[in-house]
């Protein structure tokens, strides 16, 4: 056995990068990790050569002078992994190692990016949902003192601030039950739904569910017909709450007098089969729906499924949306390994194209 080739193998698979520098500040090693962060190999010259951030030099003098490890934070600006991220933060370490009357530095980075995205997600939903929540809760409490103060013999005046404290009651319930859904569906989005979904025989039912809101826009729903019945593999409630949204939204944005028309289709198409090894085919069952408005403006369709993602708040408030209805549109089709795509063009309107990858026709 050749531990030398054999523990360079190895190092070169490690997910860290590993710089190794003798006592006079010379590379002794590099693993490819490190060779991909620095786009280079400089073993046998001198670490400034390879580091020249000032802070990790910083540190490695300090490791050298007090023989004691340290650890910083690093951003590099190149792109690594093939991540799609401007910067990747690594987490450095720096190491002394005592050899005789010699030593030895270690330098390993690990890539923290996608870690530190996941919190910056986390706190930035937070401070999303307390935003949501606490301009509400502000209208309710101003209304409430003004009724308890200034309008407390002026019942036209409590009448019409009791309204508004209402809307805004309902406003904060319907964020608070959309962040029920997406928690619940969150926490087993990995079991895939395996009973049998009549989708025909679900829109139909959706249809009608939102006729009131449609008529009132004097907006029609047309949805086409299928020859015989569909069904597939899914979770019926979480289906039409994945409808509704899509059709509320369509009721919403779409213009006054406007259609809105739901097609049918099946669609063959090459996929890998489970073992990854060979292409077979696959019936997919397609459902667009399609609507009639001011569109959406094309910088803004890949974003439309984040959380508290919308075009106009203003409007969306209006309207009584929470910025969350295609986040839980995403979320249960990923569940049910289905996709979600989004056509628009402005001044014309848009089509929402949802594709289930498993269609069984009775
Ligand atoms: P909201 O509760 O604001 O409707 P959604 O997550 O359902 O939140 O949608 C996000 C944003 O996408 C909306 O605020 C709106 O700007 C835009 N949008 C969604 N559906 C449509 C549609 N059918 N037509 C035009 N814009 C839409």
């Amino acid at each position: 056995m050749d531990y030398n080739k054999d523990f360079n193998l190895i190092l070169n698979s490690l997910d860290d990068a590993i710089i190794i520098v003798d006592s006079e500040n010379k590379i002794l090693y590099q693993n490819s990790y490190s060779e991909k962060i620095f786009s280079n190999n400089f073993s046998g010259l001198p670490i400034s050569n390879l580091v020249r951030d000032p802070i990790i030099l910083e540190s490695y003098q300090n490791v050298i002078r007090t023989k004691e490890n340290h650890a910083v934070i690093f951003v590099a600006s190149n792109f690594i992994d093939n991540l799609d991220i401007r910067e990747n933060i690594f987490d450095v370490s720096i190491r002394y190692v005592d050899n005789a009357d010699d030593f030895f530095i270690i330098i390993t980075l690990k890539n923290i990016t996608i870690q530190r995205n996941i919190e910056r997600m986390r706190t930035d939903f937070i401070a999303n949902v307390s935003h949501e929540l606490k301009t509400p809760m502000s209208t309710i409490i101003g209304f409430l003192e003004t009724i308890n103060s200034t309008a407390i013999d002026d019942k036209e005046a409590q009448k019409k601030f009791i309204d508004i404290i209402s809307r805004e009651a309902n406003r904060m319930s319907r964020l608070i039950e959309d962040l029920l859904v997406i928690s619940r569906i969150e926490s087993n989005e990995h079991i895939f739904p395996t009973s049998r979904v009549d989708i025909y025989k679900l829109i139909n039912q959706v249809k009608q569910n939102l006729m009131k809101s449609a008529m009132e826009k004097s907006i029609k729903i047309n949805v086409n017909t299928f020859e015989g019945e569909l069904f597939i593999l899914g979770n019926e409630d979480e289906l039409v709450q994945v409808f509704t949204n899509l059709f509320e939204n369509s009721i919403k944005y779409a213009n006054q007098g406007s259609a809105i028309t739901a097609n049918y289709r099946l669609e063959n198409s090459n996929v890998v089969d489970n073992n990854q090894t060979k292409l077979v085919k696959s019936t997919f069952t397609v459902i667009e729906i399609i609507d009639q408005s001011e569109g959406i403006p094309e910088k803004h369709i890949s974003r439309l499924t984040e959380r508290f993602y919308r075009i106009d708040a203003g409007r969306s408030r209006e309207v009584g949306g929470t910025g969350l209805g295609l986040t839980i549109v995403k979320h249960i089709l990923n569940k049910h390994r289905a996709s979600l795509d989004i056509a628009s063009k402005v001044g014309v309107g848009s089509v929402f194209t949802v594709k289930f990858p498993s269609a069984l026709v009775k």
